[in-house]
């Protein structure tokens, strides 16, 4: 399990312990390949990933997101696509 996750015993819905693991997801990308499982609630029918990210590592992101774009809004359009392509296709 990774740290920055949190595991999810229940629906984040309806709260109910009832749910299964239907299927691991695949992705293309190596760090998330196969990481999560697809869940499903059988009370209420919610599909759901089997891991959220702890609300740490979402502020910390959100602080960089920010970051990015108080920078962005500084520059000129070529030096955005660029910054971008740097930070998103590293
Ligand atoms: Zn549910």
């Amino acid at each position: 399990m990774n740290k920055n996750l949190v595991y999810n015993k229940h629906c984040p819905i309806c709260n109910s312990m009832e749910v299964i693991d239907k299927k691991k997801i695949k992705s293309k990308h190596s760090e998330i390949n196969l990481l999560f499982h697809l869940k499903y609630c059988k009370k209420c029918g919610h599909k759901f990933l089997s891991s959220f990210p702890k609300k740490s590592i979402l502020i910390v992101f959100t602080r960089a997101t920010q970051n990015l774009y108080l920078v962005m809004k500084k520059m000129k359009n070529y030096k955005k696509k660029i910054l971008l392509i740097k930070v998103f296709l590293k």
